[in-house]
């Protein structure tokens, strides 16, 4: 069993003044596979100063620098991909085309940054005005643990090209990903103070970070109940944020759609990262004209889905991430019945064949309306609820109603037509017909999915702050 017991401060790999011990698990055996030492209000401070200290001089580098540093960070992190997929398998259970994808992508969206720099103008005029694009200052990263090292990368990158300097606090509960990508960023060789990483509490560090006054933006991705808290915080000293939060996705099947296709496209959308992501398409709204035919086939396509252990990469979902998790899903199932819901296929407890790991069994509900909780609450794990609609107006309504507005789906064979649905929906992005992702478009959510955007230019403008300059 492994402590880790180093965090990442000045270009140096440092002991934490913190002293508590967090237990790590692997979640598809419940064994314990390791401790973190977790640093504390003081570690984060000193990585503040660290980062003060480096913005300076790293504010100043040219763009052509900047460019040069993405592509050594993503030099240093390609060759870590299996190390870092491993990690997050043993660590969080994830399945294998998730962490093919998480680690992949980890390295590449340095390049996919270092290719909006090159397209960026820091400076425009207006009028009498020269405006210029300031970098902001010492930036916060906080990340969560359903994709904790992708997130560190994206937002490294961000703050990286704008000449923005980083105190990074991942997800206590992903410390060994943490620990393999910083070494692997490490070996960038970026100047001392650029980047550093705090391992620690959220209530602890995090709230540290949120609330210090040389803290110029905190860039999160977590719950919306924490970005409530991060925003007040942040408020005190008028930090810019951008918060990535919560979904509770619409996945509207028109009744023009192709169901051989829309059908397993909705179930892995719902079901995409064992179900522990933000961007899940979890309501399936189904026209009434089609629904037998579409629950058989969801009947049919989720009773194939294969549950267990990930390092199998037949498997399509994993464990959930901790017990606590676990026992928060299996809340939501029992819910769902209480409220009136019938279950399609799947249920309370652990899928046939596995008796130990946090592993839940797909599960989809029938008979949902909007207005129940597991319709209106994000539940982060494999359940579904198909909620159906008499026509596309009522089907458009349904999906817009929710507080969140992060991903959402169409399903149909008119391009068109699933293109008139898009427009109206209350989504920072919708997905057509399953289409792939877009590394530069910009991603983030309407309403109390969160606030600003990530990714391409618009991730980039986020780490900036206009200046005009009359003469
Ligand atoms: P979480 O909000 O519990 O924790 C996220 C991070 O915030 C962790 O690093 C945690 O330590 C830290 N934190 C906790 N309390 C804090 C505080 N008071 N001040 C500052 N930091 C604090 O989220 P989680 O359980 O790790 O992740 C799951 C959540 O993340 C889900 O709600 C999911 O929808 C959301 N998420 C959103 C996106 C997106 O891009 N929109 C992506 C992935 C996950």
């Amino acid at each position: 069993m492994r402590t880790l017991d180093k965090i990442y401060i000045d270009g140096q790999f440092v002991t934490p003044h913190g002293e508590e011990l967090f237990d790590l698990f692997n979640p598809a055996t419940e064994e314990q596979i390791g401790q973190v030492r977790l640093g504390d209000a003081e570690d984060a401070r000193a990585a503040v100063a660290a980062a003060k200290r480096a913005f300076p001089a790293f504010s100043h580098t040219s763009k052509a620098e900047r460019i040069a540093m993405l592509h050594r960070l993503h030099d240093a992190v390609a060759p870590h991909a299996e190390a870092l997929a491993a990690a997050m398998v043993a660590e969080y259970g994830a399945p294998a085309y998730f962490v093919d994808f998480s680690a992949r992508r980890s390295a590449s969206v340095f390049l996919d940054m270092a290719k909006t720099l090159e397209d960026f103008d820091f400076s425009q005029t207006i009028g009498r005005a020269e405006v210029t694009l300031q970098p902001l200052g010492v930036v916060a990263a906080i990340t969560p643990w359903n994709s904790n090292y992708g997130f560190i990368c994206g937002k490294l990158a961000g703050a990286i090209a704008a000449g923005c300097t980083v105190v990074i606090k991942p997800s206590e509960m992903s410390a060994t990903q943490t620990d393999v990508l910083m070494q692997a960023l490490h070996e960038a060789g970026l100047p001392p103070g650029v980047f550093n990483i705090v391992n620690g509490r959220g209530d602890v560090v995090g709230a540290e970070l949120s609330s210090h006054p040389d803290i110029a933006k905190v860039t999160f991705t977590g719950s919306t109940a924490v970005g409530r808290t991060i925003l007040r915080a942040a408020s005190e000293t008028m930090k810019r944020v951008t918060l990535e939060l919560g979904g509770k996705g619409p996945n509207i099947i028109l009744e023009d759609a192709d169901l051989e296709a829309a059908i397993p496209t909705a179930a892995m959308m719902g079901f995409g990262n064992s179900g522990q992501a933000c961007v899940a398409g979890t309501r399936i709204l189904a026209p009434k004209s089609r629904l037998p035919e579409i629950l058989e086939r969801l009947k049919t396509t989720v009773a194939a889905v294969k549950v267990g252990d990930t390092t199998d990469p037949s498997v399509m979902i994993g464990p959930m991430v901790s017990r606590k998790q676990w026992d928060r899903v299996q809340g939501y199932i029992r819910l769902g019945q209480e409220e009136g819901a019938q279950l399609l296929i799947g249920g309370e407890g652990r899928p046939d064949g596995l008796d130990r790991g946090w592993f839940v069994r797909p599960t989809v509900f029938i008979g949902v309306t909007n207005d129940m909780r597991i319709a209106r609450e994000e539940i982060f794990g494999p359940v579904l609820s198909v909620i159906p609609f008499e026509n596309e107006e009522e089907a458009i309504a349904i999906a817009n109603d929710t507080i969140y507005g992060l991903q959402a789906y169409v399903a149909s064979s008119d391009l068109a037509h699933a293109r008139a649905v898009a427009d109206r929906l209350e989504s920072g992005r919708v997905v057509i017909n399953g289409a792939p992702h877009e590394p530069l478009a910009p991603f983030g959510g309407f309403k109390q999915s969160g606030i600003g955007r990530e990714y391409g230019r618009f991730g980039l403008e986020a780490y900036l702050e206009p200046r005009a300059v009359l003469a």
